[in-house]
């Protein structure tokens, strides 16, 4: 059975004090949902004391990417994946379609951030999606499978333990336009079997899959009740307690 994952992406979104806000306010509101694995991602100045003020509950803290960097040095603006593990962060999100368009975030670097992730002991969500034209001209499917190779070359079976994947179409994410539960569906199957005959069936049945791209607690219904999705990356709906503990709290 597939633990299913709630992460809230804040983007760069809430001042200290707004941070720890929502993180209190969210706490009692998910406090029942031992369903699922809930994650939240604040900005890296947020992440020390909105770990530090969740410790205890089932709230997990999330970085919203790393350094590719493995080692401490002389690279200014970096964060390693073993200083978000040191401030309390448990997960880290990488190659988010964001970071890819307007940082020209590459497959390559999604390797290393994700092997970087991985080594500090993290639970890495590493992003992928094609963008409207890449649907609309049929190669969905081709640009997520290069995406997810290029980002996971190198990992080995047990390293995949600390991998979830998040679909996300760049079409969808802040748009209000999500995928039709089918679309997103067709995307996970896709993914899932793309692991199960690189790696192995196992594999392939363990992996989680989330959906990223609008959503909220009105459309978690239709998007869980797909046998290959197992979760959402949720961006503008996890910026306040109530709507994300909405999502949260859905049980399928
Ligand atoms: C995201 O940023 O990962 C995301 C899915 O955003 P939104 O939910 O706002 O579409």
């Amino acid at each position: 059975m597939r633990k299913p994952v709630i992460a809230g992406n804040w983007k760069m979104y809430k001042t200290l004090s707004e941070a720890v806000d929502t993180a209190l306010a969210l706490k009692p509101l998910v406090a029942n949902a031992n369903h699922c694995e809930v994650v939240i991602a604040p900005v890296f100045t947020a992440i020390k004391i909105v770990s530090d003020r969740l410790e205890g509950s089932n709230i997990k803290v999330a970085g919203q990417d790393c350094s590719t960097q493995t080692e401490e040095g002389a690279h200014t603006g970096e964060v390693l994946a073993s200083m978000l593990r040191d401030v309390g962060a448990r997960y880290v999100i990488v190659g988010h379609s964001e970071r890819r368009q307007f940082y020209s975030e590459t497959d390559a670097e999604v390797n290393k951030k994700t092997q970087a992730g991985v080594a500090s002991g993290l639970t890495v969500i590493v992003c992928a999606g094609e963008t409207l034209d890449q649907r609309e001209q049929g190669s969905a499917e081709s640009v997520v499978s290069q995406q997810l190779n290029g980002g996971l070359s190198g990992l080995t079976a047990s390293d995949l333990d600390r991998i979830i994947v998040a679909y996300e179409p760049v079409w969808a994410i802040g748009t209000g336009r999500t995928a039709t539960p089918e679309q997103a569906q067709e995307m996970h199957a896709f993914i899932r079997r793309v692991f199960a005959e690189r790696h192995s069936k196992e594999t392939g049945e363990a992996l989680r899959i989330l959906y990223g791209g609008s959503v909220k607690p009105d459309n978690m219904a239709g998007l869980m009740s797909q046998p290959d999705i197992d979760g959402a990356l949720v961006g503008g709906a996890s910026l306040k307690a109530e709507s994300f503990s909405g999502i949260v709290n859905y049980r399928r």
